[in-house]
């Protein structure tokens, strides 16, 4: 089936870029049906690409292919799976193996739109696309062959669902349910992950790296981790720099009783607070507290270029608040995972801190997701997580 391209449009997606969005194609003079492959062509009778169409998304055609002669098959399907698969196991084989990977990146392994993570002997799926509904069984079939796991999980949030016409899922594709939660190791850090109360795909990988290398800068003084999910900067900074105390902020009772646990199995003691991050860092300085490192991991703050303002004003109200409540020489690790919030906006916020609370602000890392979340340079907003380690004079 043939797709028509607006011709003004053209030029843009001779850069590969996966997503053709409402705004730039001819809507089709007779329905299409939500999944079809289609072929993407100029109205002058050019090739551009092959994807799947979608006409209850934005994103109207999603491609994945640019050269004519091929053809979207199963075959096809596995040989991307496959292509990431190799690619992490030669990142493995120089580094030793890890319990919880992310084998499947969207955007970045060529696969727009699905996600596949593993922790155990689980499996975690999750599609950000509907085009991902026509492989379901080539993709449970090739987790069997490659990876035979115990059962895997699929999961459709309830904004994907919203933004693609998708029903949301929360099901068991294959196998059967993990009996307790999963435990899996980061570095010398024991975590368990109950992938049936977690949120996403279960751990936030991308920032399994950072963890380590923010807790390599810390001192021993107190440290406060704001958004602290499992708490796993937490237990990365016990394991390496032994903060006098660790305070870890969450706005969710069900993620700090599962951090509070996971405390106890690495024996680290934690005092967990239920607060709004916003509120909570003008409060603690109220009341006298001061830290040698604060850790800032907010939630995405714009999903959209019209909130990207507001995102950049609460950055750098809660970089402040950060850096008000650290002591001298103190570590700031600052981190966004807003895609619309580039890294030179990140680092222009902590200039504007600096100017307004006449502090010194030294980056020393400057860094983003593992290894296992790679970006394909046709979709650079795949690269949406900064995290800045620095120092506050
Ligand atoms: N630092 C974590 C990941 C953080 S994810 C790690 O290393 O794994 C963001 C966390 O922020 C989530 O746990 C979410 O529950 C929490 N959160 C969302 N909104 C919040 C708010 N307004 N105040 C405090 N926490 C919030």
């Amino acid at each position: 089936m043939q797709l028509f391209l607006d011709s003004r449009q053209a030029r843009r997606f001779k850069g590969h870029h996966p997503w053709v969005l409402d705004t730039s194609i001819v809507e089709p003079a007779s329905p299409i049906e939500p999944g079809s492959i289609v072929e993407l062509v100029t109205t002058g009778g050019g090739w551009v690409g092959r994807g799947i169409y979608n006409p209850k998304s934005r994103i109207r055609v999603r491609l994945y292919q640019w050269q004519r002669d091929a053809s979207l098959t199963d075959d096809w399907f596995r040989s991307q799976l496959d292509r990431a698969f190799d690619s992490r196991q030669r990142w493995i084989s120089m580094h030793g193996p890890l319990d919880a990977i992310r084998w499947v990146n969207s955007e970045g392994d060529g696969l727009s739109g699905l996600i596949v993570e593993q922790y155990g002997d689980y499996v975690v799926v999750q599609w950000t696309a509907l085009s991902m509904v026509r492989w379901e069984s080539a993709l449970t079939a090739w987790l069997a062959e490659r990876l035979n796991p115990q059962g895997v999980l699929l999961r459709v949030d309830n904004g994907t669902a919203k933004a693609e016409g998708l029903e949301p899922r929360d099901d068991l594709i294959d196998g059967r349910l993990p009996e307790s939660a999963i435990e899996i190791r980061e570095g010398s850090v024991r975590l368990q992950v109950d992938l049936l109360r977690a949120q996403k795909s279960g751990y936030y990988l991308d920032q399994r790296t950072n963890r380590v290398r923010a807790a390599k800068w810390m001192s021993g003084g107190p440290m406060l981790d704001v958004c602290c999910y499992l708490g796993g900067f937490s237990l990365a900074a016990h394991h390496y720099a032994r903060p006098s105390t660790i305070t870890a902020i969450d706005s969710s009772a069900s993620v700090l009783e599962q951090a509070k646990s996971n405390a106890q199995l690495n024996a680290a003691e934690i005092e967990f607070v239920k607060a709004d991050c916003f509120e909570c860092l003008s409060e603690l300085a109220s009341a006298g507290k001061r830290f040698a490192t604060v850790v800032l991991d907010p939630p995405r703050l714009a999903s959209h270029r019209g909130q990207v303002a507001s995102a950049l004003r609460a950055y750098h109200r809660l970089n402040l608040g950060a850096v008000n409540l650290l002591e001298p020489g103190g570590i700031l690790v600052s981190c966004s995972c807003t895609g619309r919030v580039s890294r030179s906006d990140l680092v222009g916020v902590l200039a504007a801190v600096s100017h307004r609370t006449r502090r010194n602000i030294q980056i020393l890392e400057s860094t983003g997701a593992d290894f296992d979340h790679p970006v394909s340079a046709q979709c650079p907003e795949g690269e949406y997580l900064k995290c800045l380690i620095c120092r506050v004079e």
